[in-house]
Parts: C-alpha cells; sequence; structure tokens
C-alpha cells in the first residue's frame, strides 16, 4: 500500500479541519494502484463525458480529467468543494457541483458513472442513475454484500430487491474484491469493485415513468416474500398497497393466462418478474 498517500490524505483534512464524516460515507482512497484499476477497467474514449459521485479529495478526479471529455462532478461537502475548485481552477473539463447527488439534475449526456460512492446510499443512487431509459455505464467501488446481490447466482440468500431491480436495466460485467485497507478511513465494510453496462432490451414497459416506479414498487413490494410462491407474494403486495378485489384464485388465473406457473418468487427470472409487474399494473389500473 502507499503510504504516503495516507499521510497526504491526512494532512489535507486536517489543513482543511475535516473529521471525516460516516452519514456522508467519507472514506477516501489512498491506493494509485486502485485509481489506475477503476481508469483501466472504464475504457474511457476521449469523447466521452464521465460523471463522479462524491469526488472528495478528488484522488479519482485528477485521472479521469486526463482521459474524457468532461467530468461532472457532484460533492455535498462544501468544505471538500471549496478545496476541488481550488485543486482545480486551472482545469477546462471539469464541473463541479456543491449538491446533493440524490437532488442534482443532471447534463443530458452522460456516457460513464465512475466513483467510489457514498455507499450508505447506494440503492437511491442505483435507482437515481441506472433505473432509467438509457442508464450510462459504469464503474463503481461499492459494499460487497450489494455487489454479491446485484450479480445473479442462483441464490436463495442473494437473490433480492436488488438484483431484481439492477437486472432489468443493467448488466453487471466485472466483480473485484478490494481491501478495506485501501481506503482512510478504514471501512467497517467490505467493499468491492464493479464494472456494469445498460442493457439494450429493457422491457418497453419499464420506459415510462409512471411504470418504471410501480415496478420498483412492485419489486420491493414482493421481495420481502421471496421464500413465498408468487401468488402470494402478489396477494399480501396488493394488500399492503390497500388494492381489493384480488382474491388468490383470481391472481392464480391471470398468470396461468400467461402461461406462468405459482412458483417460489426466487424461481422466477428478473425479465418473468418484469412481465409479471405490467400485467398486475394492468390489472390495478387499467381492468378496474
Ligand atoms: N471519491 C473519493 C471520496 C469517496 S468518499 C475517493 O475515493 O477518495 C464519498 C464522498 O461522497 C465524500 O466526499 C462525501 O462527501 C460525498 N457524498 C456523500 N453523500 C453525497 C451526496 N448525497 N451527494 C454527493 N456527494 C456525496
Amino acid at each position: 500500500m502507499n503510504i504516503m498517500n495516507k499521510r497526504e490524505t491526512q494532512l489535507i483534512l486536517n489543513e482543511l479541519g475535516i473529521i471525516p464524516n460516516k452519514r456522508l460515507g467519507q472514506n477516501f482512497l489512498i491506493d494509485k494502484t486502485i485509481v489506475k484499476k477503476i481508469i483501466s477497467e472504464s475504457q474511457i474514449s476521449e469523447g466521452e463525458v464521465v460523471l463522479e459521485i462524491g469526488p472528495g479529495l478528488g484522488m479519482l478526479t485528477e485521472e479521469l480529467l486526463k482521459f474524457s471529455k468532461k467530468v461532472y462532478a457532484y460533492e455535498i461537502d462544501f468544505k471538500l468543494f471549496q478545496y476541488l475548485k481550488e485543486k482545480f481552477s486551472q482545469i477546462e473539463n471539469l464541473e463541479i457541483f456543491n449538491e446533493d447527488i440524490l437532488k442534482a439534475n443532471f447534463p443530458p449526456q452522460i456516457d460513464i458513472i465512475v466513483s467510489n460512492i457514498p455507499y450508505s446510499i447506494t440503492g437511491p443512487i442505483f435507482e437515481k442513475v441506472f433505473y432509467n431509459e438509457k442508464p450510462p455505464r459504469g464503474t463503481l467501488v461499492i459494499e460487497n454484500s450489494i455487489a454479491e446481490r446485484i450479480f445473479i447466482q442462483n441464490k436463495y440468500k442473494t437473490f433480492s430487491r436488488i438484483t431484481v431491480s439492477f437486472n432489468a436495466f443493467m448488466i453487471p460485467v466485472k466483480k473485484y474484491n478490494i481491501s478495506r485497507f485501501k481506503f482512510f478511513p478504514v471501512p467497517r465494510i467490505d467493499l468491492s469493485l464493479i464494472i456494469v453496462k445498460p442493457r439494450e432490451d429493457i422491457n418497453p414497459f419499464l420506459l415510462s415513468d409512471k411504470n418504471r416506479s410501480f415496478f420498483l414498487r412492485f419489486v420491493a413490494g414482493i421481495m420481502p416474500y421471496k421464500n413465498k410462491n408468487i401468488v402470494n407474494a402478489i396477494y399480501l403486495f396488493l394488500k399492503n398497497e390497500n388494492v381489493i378485489n384480488f382474491p388468490k384464485p383470481k391472481i392464480l388465473q391471470y398468470l396461468k393466462n400467461k402461461n406462468l406457473n405459482n412458483e417460489k418468487v426466487t424461481k422466477f427470472k428478473v425479465d418473468e418478474l418484469v412481465i409479471i409487474s405490467e400485467l398486475i399494473f394492468e390489472l390495478i389500473y387499467e381492468t378496474l
């Protein structure tokens, strides 16, 4: 490990009067070999536009700027924002925003998101940046336990809400484990670098805002019942949504009409769950 960089990081933080904030997931990368790996895995071409979430002290930003046409960086911490503004004041292809990534309005064209993200808001970040009509590619450092759930492994334990939502829009390509000692302060969780790309065949049902938000709600609503059969899970979802008038035999019949069997939730493929969400959506909103 590059010890010098750890000392450098501590020194800058001290100078800025910043005590790393856990709530903001402030764990700064201190190893340049990881930065290099992130860059090489990103395969950014010269004309591409990059989005960085939480640039921190700009360790990754500095390299991203060398390989891309433009970098947009969103940093919520005002002290870090000021530091970055100063540090990169001579750089023209960087725009830094002192904004919460979850509230930001992104520029229209983003080709790739490259970030060591604030780990505690991984789910909301994914929803904002990837669960869209035309998502970008991504090279991200995230919590390892979440990375494991993104890659479909046909394992009951890891097949979860994020597995289904993520894989409806994105293709997880590669995953590398990263030691937590490559960050300062050392996080309490294990981390992974993931490389992801958008699906070219996102189900057309997911292309409108209204349908997409129904799908995400549907997935969130049935996955707590993943140990049950799909009919029971749908029944409980509808009950929690206060949709009445859907007894189980009726749900079963609708599924049968579409040649879907009443199996355990975890037995279904992601694409089948998208189809089922569309079916339920139609039942609730269109045929009533
Ligand atoms: N990318 C840097 C820092 C990672 S730490 C590095 O690898 O060294 C996570 C960073 O995200 C911190 O700088 C933190 O201030 C920032 N951050 C946390 N929540 C944020 C949010 N909602 N929007 C934008 N930035 C956020």
